[in-house]
């Protein structure tokens, strides 16, 4: 019998699972396994300073090769783990190899949803963005007078947008909802971030989706968009959402529900095997909540290792979220799901907003958009518990400190 902890998926999960067991000196050993070629990294660079070509792939990397040596950290880099056998307690290699394992954590992450290839999404020039690979293949496609078409109006497509104009090319946004990050954030937050790639020439089509992609000897060339017209591309960036890697764990008998089913533990239904990040599904105010961010991938994996290592405290998501775009930073606290009213409060200089959501009159969230002080004030009302006063609040030349004292 092993006391082997083996972490499927090289990412930010993975990769801090391992570093906060190694804090608290616990000396069991771990494999690491990673699909990917390269070290861990970090992701929101890809369609940021990356993709700009501002940060070098080293920024990228948690920690260089040297650390994993140092820290007794086996990781095992361009393979793929195959199946799963509990009964055993062993993991299958892409290659045969077998590990036996005392605790596993799956670590496996998301994959963007593809067009499917009836649609043309199989032509050459046709891209997502997950990983190093895809970013490197698109900084190539970013040459100055080319035109992008991005598919979705999410984060990441708004991102590469940016990015995309930042380089001078003619960039396209189409939105098949009402409005950009529809599914994300409320409408206030949606009109700010579109005046501002209006303003820096991105042609924003909300209300349109893509007909199909049409190629010309194997590459995309032009697409068909539902309003029946049809532009002229370079290339394609397919921003549709992601689904969860747990196709292994539900292959292995684990529950499964648009994730792997965790407790407040990030316990599967197994108990040798937890999950965290992207891939797992969790409690969330009675019901289940799928979250896609650094932070829950990071504070759910470090829960995971207090647990492992002894520890009987319980995770619960504090949610925080980013996006860069242009010279604007959102920054979001809380989580949104299911409000009913918002309130837009100007901040204190130009290009200052924030956006408050409620539900049933309780604060949940706040997106704070180059207002820093609106963001540190909501995230720390959240934490407290506080309800801020909405007339105070919806008066941008308030104090927010005065709401903090407020209980
Ligand atoms: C372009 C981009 C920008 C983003 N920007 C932001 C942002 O601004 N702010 C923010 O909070 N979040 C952002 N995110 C989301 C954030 O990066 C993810 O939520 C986070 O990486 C999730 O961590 P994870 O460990 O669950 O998955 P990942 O970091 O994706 O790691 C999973 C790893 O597991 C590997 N894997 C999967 N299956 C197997 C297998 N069977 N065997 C071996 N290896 C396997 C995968 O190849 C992958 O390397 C962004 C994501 C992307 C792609």
């Amino acid at each position: 019998m092993t006391d082997r902890l083996v972490i499927i998926g090289a990412g930010q999960a993975g990769f801090a699972l391992a570093a906060k067991l190694r804090a608290l000196k616990d000396t069991r050993p771990i494999t690491i396994i990673g699909a990917e070629d390269a070290l861990p990294y970090q992701r929101p660079p890809l369609t940021k300073k990356y993709l700009l070509g501002e940060m070098a792939f080293d920024r990228l990397m948690f920690r260089p090769e040297q650390w994993y040596a140092d820290n007794d950290v086996e990781i095992r880099l361009s393979t793929w783990a195959e199946q799963i056998k509990r009964e055993s307690k062993q993991v299958v290699l892409q290659d045969g190899s077998v590990l036996e394992y005392g605790t596993l954590a799956l670590t496996t992450g998301s994959t963007p949803r593809a067009l499917p290839a009836a649609i043309g999404g199989d032509l050459e020039g046709v891209y997502v963005a997950r990983d190093k690979r895809d970013a490197d293949l698109l900084a190539d496609e970013m040459r100055p007078g080319r035109r992008v078409l991005i598919i979705g109006g999410g984060y990441i497509g708004l991102e590469a947008a940016a990015v995309a104009r930042h380089r001078g090319l003619e960039v396209t946004v189409i939105e098949m909802a009402d409005r950009i990050l529809q599914r994300v954030a409320a409408k206030e937050t949606a009109d700010i971030m579109r005046v501002i790639h209006e303003s820096h020439d991105v042609v924003i089509r909300e209300k349109t989706g893509l007909k199909r992609l049409v190629g010309k000897d194997g590459r995309v060339s032009a697409a068909e968009l539902s309003d029946g017209s049809t532009i002229g591309i370079d290339f394609a960036i397919v921003g549709i959402g992601v689904v969860p890697n747990d196709q292994l764990a539900k292959e292995a008998g684990l529950e499964v529900a648009n994730g792997i089913v965790v407790d407040e533990y990030a316990r599967s239904s197994d108990p040798a095997i937890y999950a965290a990040g992207d891939c797992a599904v969790q409690p969330w105010e009675g019901g289940q909540i799928r979250l896609e961010s650094v932070q829950n991938a990071v504070d759910q994996a470090e829960a995971i290792a207090t647990i492992i290592a002894g520890g009987t405290s319980p995770y619960e998501p504090k949610p925080w979220f980013w996006s860069d775009q242009y010279d604007v930073k959102l920054q979001i606290a809380g989580f949104n799901l299911g409000y009913d009213e918002t309130l837009l409060r100007p901040g204190g200089r130009e290009g200052a907003h924030s956006v408050w959501y409620f539900r049933k009159g309780v604060f949940i969230a706040v997106d704070a958009i180059n207002d820093a002080k609106a963001y540190v004030a909501g995230k720390k009302m959240l934490e407290m518990g506080i309800n801020p006063d909405k007339a105070i609040l919806a008066d941008g030349s308030a104090d927010l400190k005065q709401l903090l004292a407020q209980s």
